[in-house]
């Protein structure tokens, strides 16, 4: 039997992206908990809002699921070569090695991905911005509330003085509007 001709198989991306509290996480689990396909759900260790065998949103809901460090722990776990769709939360602690991973693996699974894209400071988090440029990505940007004014937000501002990276589930960080961005 060969296999020559899945070589073509381009499958679709699926990508919900924004700021923190824009129900990216949770647009995401309900996917996963609406599939009948053989799946996984995997999120970083960095995601410390459960439990290491447990991802959940910041509404409540959660779902069993695995905790990795870097995206290629995945590669030799039997959930993972069962799976047909593999849904990642928090995808932008993975970084620049989650790009290259879904370019590869996305010939083999169908990837449904959620994340920030941009970390306090504006500059890019992780690789879900040039992700949402590959072929056959259908990506939501995911607005959020501004905590100042209510309008649509699509950053998230750092209330403490502190750089760089948003840790999840932190009361540090709220959804803000442009112009209430500083
Ligand atoms: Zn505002």
């Amino acid at each position: 039997m060969t296999y020559s001709h899945l070589k073509d198989v381009l499958y679709p991306i699926k990508v919900f992206y924004g700021p923190m509290f824009s129900k990216k996480s949770t647009n995401l689990l309900k996917m996963y908990i609406d599939s009948k396909e053989p799946k996984m759900i995997i999120s970083h260790t960095f995601d410390t809002r459960c439990d290491s065998d447990v991802i959940n949103t910041h509404d409540g809901d959660y779902v069993k699921g695995i905790k990795v460090k870097s995206i290629y722990e995945i590669l030799d776990m039997k959930d993972y070569k069962k799976a047909k769709e593999v849904y990642i939360d928090e995808s932008q602690f993975f970084g620049k090695k989650l790009y290259n991973f879904i370019s590869k693996e996305r010939f083999k699974k169908k990837f449904i991905l959620a994340g920030l894209d941009l970390d306090s400071d504006l500059n890019q988090f992780g690789s879900l911005l040039d992700i949402i440029k590959l072929k056959n990505v259908i990506s939501h940007r995911m607005p959020s509330k501004c905590y100042i004014c209510n309008s649509k937000a699509f950053y998230t501002l750092c209330v403490v003085k502190k750089n760089g990276q948003i840790l999840s589930g932190s009361s540090e960080y709220k959804p803000c509007c442009k112009v209430h961005h500083k």
